[in-house]
């Protein structure tokens, strides 16, 4: 069940309808915009774009949360103060004080047009209805119920990010400042409407970069479990069902080619080796399949091979060596993990046990190697 309030403070009267208690509401019972004082809030939601009823994923809330905080950055360099950071459940919030009169809902609803030009896009819009006096707005700490339950679409409590010890309010000014910078002043035209809401519903999925990395046919021949392509800032997002750095992170690991071919790839969970963080980490997906694939199936302990190693020296380095040579396309040391993996014939997992039987192995072979030094002197 989804709570909601009104944040701007209504006439006292309304106490009679429900005096501070809970309950469902009627028909007509909601507080209507004349029956409210004061704006007491700029009121900000920012919604990532998604089928219409369903709770958001992890990578949608995570995009969301941090265009919410790009908008509060950029507004605080317009002399704005003291936002509420919140999360709705399945989006951000902001909210500023304020204080003006009802007769300057107008100017809100230009600052949101405002901002809705300049950041909205296919992946996260921000909400240019909640202007009215009357807004409703989700109940911080309450549950976000949108849809059912679904895989990683799960229902999240709305809660409070950050919030300053006191807010000061707002001028008039920094708020006409803002609502100038929209390209017109009016409110939005019916066709503007449309053209927003279509563009909500299906967001264009564009196509595939001209000679780029062919990422479908890597997500094929390696049979890769993933989600999308989803539409992406003009270019194209896999999500993983499985990250594919660290088993059992859940499904925050992504995958986008950008429309000049560029490929990124990382997990949304900051402690994970994939954590994009840490930075792209396209090149160590790549290895981690294909270096995987190549010569899976080969036979490294053929004859020919220990004749090749007996050359090496008998130094700890020779050794490293021939560990690479025998074991290489199973067994290695991931710098950016600080582990030794072994390959496990779907991915790579960290197994210092596995890789020791790998160098145990190796010493054991030392033997046929000097077979063939003795067989050649
Ligand atoms: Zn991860």
């Amino acid at each position: 069940m989804g709570i909601y309030i009104t944040p701007n403070p209504c006439i006292r009267t309304l106490l009679a309808r429900r005096n501070n208690r809970l309950s469902y509401l009627g028909r007509d019972e909601g507080t209507k915009d004349s029956e409210v004082v004061n704006l007491n809030w700029l009121l900000l939601d920012f919604d990532p774009v998604r089928p219409s009823g369903i709770s958001a994923s992890p990578f949608e809330l995570k995009a969301a949360l941090s265009r919410t905080e790009d908008v509060i950055g950029f507004l605080k360099t317009k002399g704005f103060q003291d936002f509420l950071v919140g999360c709705s459940g399945n989006g951000g919030h902001g909210m500023a004080r304020i204080n003006l009169p009802l007769t300057d809902t107008s100017l809100v609803k230009s600052c949101l047009k405002a901002l809705d030009e300049k950041f909205s896009d296919n992946v996260v819009k921000i909400d240019t209805s909640v202007w009215n006096s009357a807004q409703l707005w989700k109940l911080y700490g309450t549950l976000a119920c949108k849809g059912d339950p679904f895989e990683d679409r799960v229902h999240r409590l709305a809660h409070v990010l950050s919030a300053p010890e006191s807010f000061c309010v707002n001028p008039r000014e920094v708020l006409e400042a803002l609502a100038a910078s929209t390209s017109s002043a009016g409110p939005p035209s019916d066709s503007e409407k449309r053209d927003k809401t279509t563009a909500k519903t299906a967001p264009p999925l564009p196509p595939a970069p001209e000679n780029a990395f062919d990422i479908e046919g890597f997500i094929h021949q390696h049979q890769i479990q993933v989600e999308g392509p989803f539409p992406w800032e003009g270019g194209r997002r896999w999500e993983f069902n499985e990250c594919p750095w660290r088993v059992g992170d859940g499904r925050t690991a992504f995958l986008i080619q950008f429309a000049n071919g560029a490929i990124s790839a990382g997990c949304l969970h900051d402690t994970c080796p994939g954590s994009h963080g840490s930075g792209n980490h396209w090149k160590d997906l790549r290895d981690m399949f294909e270096g995987g694939a190549l010569n899976r199936d080969q036979a490294l302990h053929g004859a020919e091979l220990d004749a090749a190693l007996a050359r090496l020296p008998q130094t700890e380095f020779g050794l490293a060596d021939r560990l690479r040579e025998r074991h290489g396309n199973v067994c290695r040391y991931v710098e950016a993990w600080k582990a030794w993996c072994v390959f496990d014939g779907v991915r790579w997992v960290q197994s210092q046990c596995g890789a020791q039987d790998y160098a145990k192995d190796t010493i054991r072979r030392l033997q046929d190697e000097g077979r063939h030094l003795e067989e050649n002197t």
